[in-house]
């Protein structure tokens, strides 16, 4: 598909283009936090599987005071004040986002060739080298029963702790994650992988969070999505509030969808089992007769009834201006292959020209 076709099919695309975001995602997250307010009174947030950051972008540009009250303490006498109070935000991925790098890369053929691929740096956002680490079942066993920042969580001596690092020991109030592993195209592997990875972020949010903190996340209502609903309902035991949103921005046609937790209440300390669940503001217990009832978690459709649709074709105008992406991807396979390609074709034309016309 070209680059034009993607800008008629997808209006967030377009969109994000001509806001500078780097990812449409952003809009997912705007309107979750138009819906529920999100981000009042969020200081230090931590976004996992940022890349390529759009995600990132948003939370810098509603939680940092702009450049000048920071950088200007004389204008209004509040910039040193701002400069202390300052948003942390920090942002994990396996791929870079803004880091910038210069080196020499293999293709498959054993030549070495330069690059330097570099994004610009998103103001105020410090990014970890840390990553999702996915944990076994033994280790959240351990990871619930000794929650809270800063306590004996394994995850805090990995992740965890370069992540606390940044934040300078204080906890986060918003632990957000839109991480998706690389597809491999086996549907039930590929759903199996994504609830692994909400499971690893949940316990590392456990780590992170302070009492009352918000948790976000990405899942794929698929197949197995009764055991992402158990997981969603062991999430409420430690957070109050537990809602499943399906942000405008996020296609009708995906399975995909957003559980937001808040109300972090991290269990008392080691040896302590987790709360019988008690609903809370929104979801509810729904009695099933005798000895069984079921968790119904709310779900809720984020941003204007009015604004666009994700799955619809806008045409655009004819004086349309085609727009680069804001963050090209940095060593993107494709560039590799298509570098590959380019080869096969000038060593065939050379090859053809060395074999001049035929007698
Ligand atoms: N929220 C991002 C934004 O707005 O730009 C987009 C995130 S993208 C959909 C999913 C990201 O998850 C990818 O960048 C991928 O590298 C990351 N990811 C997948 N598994 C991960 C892991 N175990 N640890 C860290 N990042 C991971």
């Amino acid at each position: 598909m070209g680059r034009l076709s993607k800008d008629k099919r997808d209006i967030y695309y377009r969109e994000a283009k001509r806001e500078g975001f780097r990812a449409r995602s952003a809009f997912k997250l705007l309107q979750i936090d138009e819906e529920l307010n999100l981000l009042e009174g969020v200081r230090n947030v931590v976004d996992l599987c940022a890349a390529p950051g759009s995600w990132s972008q948003v939370l810098a540009s509603r939680l940092l005071a702009p450049r000048a009250e920071i950088e200007a303490p004389s204008r209004g006498g509040g910039g040193a004040a701002a400069a202390a109070d300052a948003a942390s935000i920090v942002a994990v991925d396996m791929y870079a986002i803004q880091r910038r790098r210069s080196c020499l890369s293999m293709n498959s053929r054993g030549s070495r060739r330069p690059f330097s691929d570099f994004l610009d740096p998103i103001r105020g956002v410090t990014e970890s080298s840390a990553y999702v680490v996915f944990f076994s079942s033994g280790d959240g066993a351990h990871c619930r029963r000794s929650s809270g920042a800063g306590g004996h969580h394994p995850c805090v001596h990995g992740p965890g702790s370069e992540v606390l690092g940044h934040l300078r020991g204080d906890p986060a109030d918003l632990v957000v994650c839109d991480g998706a592993p690389d597809a491999t195209g086996v549907g039930d592997f590929d759903e199996y992988v994504q609830h692994q990875l909400l499971l690893s972020a949940l316990l590392l949010a456990e780590a992170l969070l302070r009492p009352g903190g918000g948790f976000v996340a990405k899942i794929f209502r698929g197949e197995h999505a009764a055991e992402l609903m158990f997981r969603a309902a062991f999430a409420s035991s430690i957070f109050d509030d537990v809602v499943v949103c399906k942000p405008r921005a996020s296609r009708n046609s995906s399975q995909e969808a957003f559980v937001v937790c808040r109300g972090f209440a991290p269990l008392a300390g080691p040896g302590t089992a987790p709360a019988l669940y008690s609903p809370g503001r929104h979801a509810e217990l729904v009695d099933l007769g005798p000895g069984s009832a079921r968790l119904v978690v709310p779900f809720v459709a984020c941003g204007a009834r009015d604004g666009p649709d994700a799955d619809t074709n806008y045409a655009v105008g004819p004086g349309h201006r085609l727009l680069g992406p804001v963050a090209p991807p940095l060593q993107a396979p494709y560039r590799e292959a298509l570098e590959e390609r380019r080869g096969l074709k000038r060593a065939a034309a050379a090859a053809a020209a060395g074999a001049g016309p035929p007698a």
